[in-house]
């Protein structure tokens, strides 16, 4: 079995000129304890929905929301015990064939999956106590909650 663990970098101020405006919380995914790739942060809404059917999920995304600009795809299996990640595909704005993700197949225990993604989002509940609003990205991109 791969381990997932979805770490959060340093919040990011929406402007930086007024703070209070909001920070704005990404995700990086680490499978076996090491990024699986530089660059493109989680899709939580995605990578949340990945844990329940099986499906091709876009798990990470450029941090500005565009998948044209960077995203990493995921052939999910959900089984009943595990989550299967079949295969990787990352696709850029090159213009380029998107190239397969070498560490793919992998194969995550369901709860333990699941409860990396929870402690995510509460990771954001916490950030919401302090400072509001917050943007995290969705299915369309960063959003404000
Ligand atoms: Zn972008």
């Amino acid at each position: 079995m791969n381990t997932l663990k979805l770490v959060a970098e340093k919040p990011v101020p929406l402007d930086s000129e007024n703070p209070k405006k909001g920070i704005s919380l990404f995700f990086k995914l680490q499978v076996d304890g090491a990024n699986i790739v530089d660059g493109p942060v989680v899709d939580l809404k995605a990578l949340g929905q990945s844990a329940d059917r099986s499906g091709v999920y876009a798990v990470l995304v450029c941090s500005c929301g565009d998948p044209g600009c960077d995203v990493v795809t995921a052939e999910v299996e959900a089984t009943a015990q595990t989550i299967q990640w079949k295969r990787l595909l990352r696709a850029d704005d090159s213009g380029r064939p998107p190239k397969p993700v070498n560490i793919a197949p992998l194969v995550f225990e369901k709860s333990a999956y699941r409860a990396a993604i929870e402690n995510a989002m509460k990771g954001i509940q916490d950030h919401q106590n302090r400072i509001a609003p917050i943007s995290v990205l969705g299915p369309t991109g960063p959003y404000l909650q």
